[in-house]
């Protein structure tokens, strides 16, 4: 499924790479610290750009897992060690939204106010006052309303910094801890917005990346918990 790009065919493309993998590995550190196994390093490459930008959790396939034999104590002793194990890594991580699909990328673009090429620095989810949820577990590190982003929520989950803009309603107050999936917000269309959508940005120890990246990990891992269980 994954390429593996084993050349780099730039010094900037290879320091990119860096950049992301040492925020993958980010993660999977932050993620280890809550259930102190490592989390696998997915190598990524840029075909996430041309992915259909369409991701669904799938939160209710943990739930219908059955049971493994009662007559085998041992064995059904050691398949609920590993079934806690991969639901409670499922549970660690979350999608912001139930189904993510990008109305509007990471990077260049025409500014639809002024029609001018300008960076986004985040990427735009379709929305409808819908909840946002926390991607992992972290703390508020800020909340507030101005004219460009709205009323937004800024999450820090280990060494990165997560913010939702253009809520119509902020769930959750400064120096909140927040678990997985916890609701901090409602999607809106507050400040400089041409329509109801969820704008994300991510910072990783204060340099912006693309959210998706991001997104991709989580529902790698998630993948990886459904095959896991699906296994036992
Ligand atoms: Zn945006």
């Amino acid at each position: 499924m994954w390429k593996f790009v084993l050349i780099c065919w730039s010094h900037y493309l290879c320091s990119m790479r860096k950049n992301i993998l040492i925020g993958l590995m980010g993660i999977s550190i932050f993620a280890e610290s809550v259930y102190a196994r490592a989390c696998p390093l997915v190598t990524m490459d840029d075909s996430y750009k041309s992915d259909i930008l369409i991701l669904t959790d799938n939160s209710g396939a943990v739930k219908s897992f059955g049971s493994v034999n009662p007559d085998n104590s041992e064995m059904s002793g050691k398949a609920d060690e590993a079934r806690k194990f991969w639901t409670e890594r499922y549970l660690s991580v979350s999608l912001p939204l139930k189904a993510l699909t990008v109305t509007s990328s990471y990077g260049y673009r025409t500014d639809p106010f002024t029609g001018k090429k300008k960076f986004h620095g985040g990427l735009d989810l379709h929305a409808r006052n819908e909840a946002v949820l926390a991607m992992m577990s972290g703390i508020v590190v800020k909340v507030g309303q101005d004219n460009a982003s709205g009323k937004y929520v800024v999450l820090r989950h280990g060494n990165y910094l997560v913010s939702y803009c253009h809520l119509s309603r902020i769930l959750v107050g400064k120096g909140k801890q927040v678990n997985p999936a916890e609701p901090v917000g409602i999607t809106g269309s507050t400040g400089r917005s041409t329509g109801e959508h969820l704008h994300v940005t991510c910072k990783l120890n204060g340099k912006s990346i693309d959210p998706w990246i991001l997104f991709r990990h989580i529902k790698n891992i998630k993948d990886e918990c459904v095959r896991a269980l699906r296994d036992l």
